[in-house]
């Protein structure tokens, strides 16, 4: 069967974009609207795939349909192609399906020869402007086709005009373009060995092979792989006659977007040279003027100009980015594409296009990327002076800082007390870096990937962290940090682009957040459309606040393990974990209670009448005990006073307690539901907290819906036991009015038993919620700390994985394990609520995910929240878009 590999502009159409590309399929869309198009025609990207799959040869049929359609085309300019009297000049522009704007090559002035330029010059009138046209035109060719650098034609260019010391390429004479013409030619014998075809035909076969080739220059593939462009795409390539915008005054070229790009407001936006070829405006060597002249300088144009762009944005339903000509006062518009915009413009637009009536809420939704979102929450790095980074990391919690070094927290809460602005600089954070986190605009750590403490903790507080930076040394007794290979004093300034994971050395400045109006819009929109629930992570009254401002509608994680943390309570806690007795640990959780009580009152009256789940204590306990170094450096000490031997010997003890709970492996050791089961009265004093909390705050008149949820579970005994201690207590503490108050009872699912033996499990379970940072850990075998600083890179670099699980969710696996337990689970309790709270609640791929398999929420921290609502509507649009396309084949 032979296919067609050349459409005419009027034989295609906007949706034949993967066969025409691009630029191929809008010029044969705004042919079809009857806009002035010069006439062209399409070699398809399946042309060109076919010309690589043939080794590089061009068939014959494909000649042969070119040359059907170059008479097309002849016939309608009425001029013929290497033609003596009336040359008929064409472009050669590739294009390929998605915009890889500048990656590929460009052919103009192409059917100019010794003998059609005098032609030209005789059409035209203007000699001087006939050979300029061939001297680009040898010099683009040179440069594309015969791979002669263009500089080496720029030189003599330079020589010819200092000759006859002109200043300007206007200037320049028919004679003097003569001249130029010969040396153009020598050179391109010097490195060719052959003379400039002189046969318009070859030319043009050259040249589609030429724009074929250049889908694999080395830009062109370096920009695909940044984009995640198909290598085995393919470009289109458009053949089009030439209009002519430097055929005098009256004549010029230019760009437009119908809106302004930068900030989104409805204005004609763009710049035009007069006198002036395409290439002019990109070389910069003539500064182009701001459209807005043109209305005073061709009103008649200016004004066709403005009904063109609303009929293309109407059309197209998107703000255009619109490549135009002016030949002899005649408009050509040669290229219409939606136009690329900044994060602040892309919201606007949208929004403004639903107010206009232009697009439909669902539509707005679907435009928005993710990226724009990220930078418009959070603080972003001033570019404008194109810093450059001196080193790398992960992007572990997104924005920007700049501040003083400052290389422990002891010292970054001191500087930031007293003003001061810090970036907390260190190989990891641990849980006794909490006020230094809190104090630090910023954290930059050596060690640690997406899940390590660091990063949880500052994306749960909104605070740009870059993990990981394998540059990052510190040298603690000279207190420096050498970071790319820079070394820094403590004090000295650096800057985080934590959304890109990058530092800069010195203090940049930043651009602050923005929830605009039209943000504001999105979001509201992207609640009507979702189904997934947004929850979030928040251990803090203050982040519940935040979370709820954002649009949060329960807490679906409250690690409670953060607040045994806060200011003064650790020493209790630790004395709490190193007691001798039952009875006296009972001591020492009795002054944690009112702690917790008044912890979870705050949480309840934050959150008031939105649920608020509470994990019960899960980190190991060896996590809060006291350092053991230092207790052995204090031994020491002691060991050489005399007088000290009760405090000796307490040191001692301590270090001896310390030994014992020490774990070979504490990731799989004595850590959630099983420090339930050995020590109940932690638990205990914990559900008692939230209970007591729970009745205060109903008789202040808080709606409290607390849910109770238990880490680590593996079997289902451990749930029912740990159920009966949760009903117990309730039962004991709410009585008389509050008795029958109503509170849920669930389990976090991160180990891969509990969802395999989801349905067992489910019986003495009110809510799953899916950990699936533990359940990746889990399920892969990968200690996530060790995984992400260790051999995760090298997994990545040689794409064993395509993605880090502990980032984007492994649907494959974790997926499935999820899916099985929600099917298990709900076969047992239809309505079993279900979610996920691990790192995957804030990221894109996985919220699509959660959605379709079912769940009722995604929990993520604060910030994260508006992007989770977008993405969850996305999600939504998407869903139906399938359910759509099934049908559609089904009929
Ligand atoms: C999880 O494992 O996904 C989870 C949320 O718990 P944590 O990160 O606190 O272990
Ligand atoms: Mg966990």
């Amino acid at each position: 069967m032979v296919t067609k590999k050349v459409y005419p502009f009027e034989d295609g159409n906007a949706e034949m974009k993967m066969l025409l590309g691009g630029k191929g399929a809008n010029l044969a869309e705004m042919t079809r609207l009857g806009l002035p198009i010069p006439c062209g025609f399409t070699i398809t990207t399946e042309a060109c795939r076919a010309y690589y799959a043939s080794g590089c040869i061009m068939p014959e049929e494909l000649l042969q349909e070119i040359g059907q359609a170059l008479t097309r085309i002849e016939e309608a300019q009425a001029a013929g192609f290497g033609d003596e009297q009336q040359p008929l000049l064409v472009s050669v522009r590739s294009g390929s399906v998605a915009s890889m704007p500048g990656m590929m090559d460009t052919i103009l002035n192409l059917g100019l020869n010794d003998a059609t330029v005098l032609g030209l010059a005789a059409r035209t009138g203007n000699e001087a402007f006939a050979y300029d046209c061939y001297r680009r035109f040898i010099q683009m060719f040179g440069d594309v086709v015969l791979g002669i650098d263009s500089i080496h034609f720029e030189r003599l260019l330079e020589q010819n005009k200092r000759k006859y010391a002109r200043a300007s390429d206007q200037e320049i004479t028919a004679e003097e373009f003569k001249e130029l013409i010969s040396n153009y030619k020598r050179l391109v014998e010097d490195r060719t060995g052959q003379s400039f075809p002189q046969n318009v035909h070859s030319q043009l076969k050259l040249a589609v092979e030429a724009v074929f080739r250049s889908w694999n220059n080395v830009r062109a593939k370096v920009y695909r792989k940044a984009y995640g462009i198909p290598d085995e795409q393919g470009t289109a390539v458009n053949i089009q006659a030439m209009v002519f915008g430097n055929l005098g005054n009256d004549s010029g070229t230019g760009v437009l977007f119908t809106r302004n790009p930068s900030t989104g407001v409805k204005e004609l936006y763009g710049e035009y040279l007069l006198n002036a070829q395409g290439e002019d405006v990109v070389a910069g060597v003539r500064t182009p003027k701001d459209i807005a002249e043109l209305h005073k300088e061709q009103p008649q144009v200016h004004e066709h100009l403005e009904e063109l762009a609303l009929l293309l944005e109407g059309h197209y339903r998107d703000m255009q980015d619109i490549e135009f000509t002016v030949e002899k006062g005649v408009l050509y518009l040669l290229q219409t594409r939606s136009g690329k915009r900044t994060a602040q413009a892309s919201v606007k637009i949208a929004a403004d296009l639903v107010e206009e009536g232009i697009i439909d809420q669902k539509e707005a939704i679907r435009r928005i990327e993710p990226a724009h979102l990220d930078q418009l929450l959070h603080r972003s790095i001033d570019y404008s002076m194109s810093p450059v980074p001196i080193a790398r990391g992960l992007p572990a919690s997104p924005g920007a800082a700049s501040g003083r070094i400052a290389l422990d927290s002891d010292t970054a809460e001191h500087w930031a007390k007293n003003g001061g602005k810090v970036i907390l600089v260190t190989a990891e954070t641990s849980l006794d870096d909490i006020h230094g986190i809190i104090a630090a605009e910023g954290v930059l750590t050596s060690r640690g990937g997406m899940t390590s403490h660091a990063a949880v903790v500052t994306r749960g507080m909104g605070t740009p962290c870059v993990c990981g930076c394998e540059t990052l040394s510190i040298n603690e007794e000279l207190r420096s940090a050498t970071i790319g290979g820079l070394t820094f004093q403590e004090g000295e300034e650096i800057s985080l682009d934590a959304s890109l994971g990058q530092v800069f050395r010195g203090s940049l400045s930043l651009n602050e957040p923005e929830i605009t109006p039209e943000l504001l819009k999105l979001l509201e929109y992207a609640d009507t459309i979702r189904s997934l629930q947004i929850y979030s992570n928040a251990d803090t009254p203050a982040d519940a606040g935040k979370a709820r401002e954002f649009g949060a509608e329960g807490i679906g994680l409250c690690r409670t393990e953060h607040m045994f943390f806060a200011g003064s309570r650790l020493p209790i806690v630790q004395a709490m974990i190193l007691a001798d007795s039952l009875e006296e640990r009972q001591l020492h959780l009795d002054r944690l209670l009112p702690m917790q009580q008044s912890d979870f009152e705050a949480m309840f009256q934050s959150m008031d009448g939105l649920p608020v789940t509470i994990r019960l204590l899960d980190p190991p306990l060896h996590e809060f005990l006291p350092n053991l170094e230092q207790l052995k450096e204090r031994e020491q000490q002691l060991a050489l006073s005399p007088g000290t031997g009760e405090e000796l010997e307490q040191v001692s003890n301590t270090i001896k307690k310390v030994y014992s709970l020490r774990e070979v492996n504490p990731m799989l050791g004595l850590r959630g539901v099983r420090l339930g089961i050995l020590y109940p009265e932690i638990y205990d004093m914990q559900v008692e907290a939230i209970f007591k909390a729970a009745e205060r705050s109903l008789h202040k008149g808080v709606k409290v819906r607390p849910e109770i949820m238990i880490p680590l579970v593996g079997h289902p005994n451990e749930l029912k036991q740990m159920r009966e201690l949760v009903d117990n207590i309730a039962g004991q503490v709410m009585c008389g009015e509050f008795k029958g108050f109503s509170y849920k009872v669930g389990t976090m699912i991160e180990v891969p038993r509990a969802a395999l033996l989801a349905d067992s499990i489910a019986k003495y379970a009110d809510f799953f919620s899916f950990g699936t940072n533990d359940l990746t850990q889990m399920t892969f075998g990968y200690s996530r700390d060790d995984a992400e600083s260790g051999f995760m890179n090298t997994y990545m670099e040689q794409k064993v994985l395509n993605d880090n699980p502990f980032q984007v969710l492994d649907q494959d696996g974790v997926g499935k394990l999820i899916e099985w337990a929600v099917t298990q689970g709900r076969a047992v309790k239809p309505f079993l609520k279900t979610g996920i709270c691990g790192e995957h609640g804030g990221e894109r791929a996985s919220i699509l995910f959660c959605h379709e398999i079912g769940l009722d929420y995604v929990s993520c921290s604060p910030y994260r929240v508006p992007f989770a609502r977008i993405a969850a509507a996305q999600a939504a649009l998407n869903a139906d878009m399938n359910r759509q396309r099934l049908d559609a084949e089904v009929v």
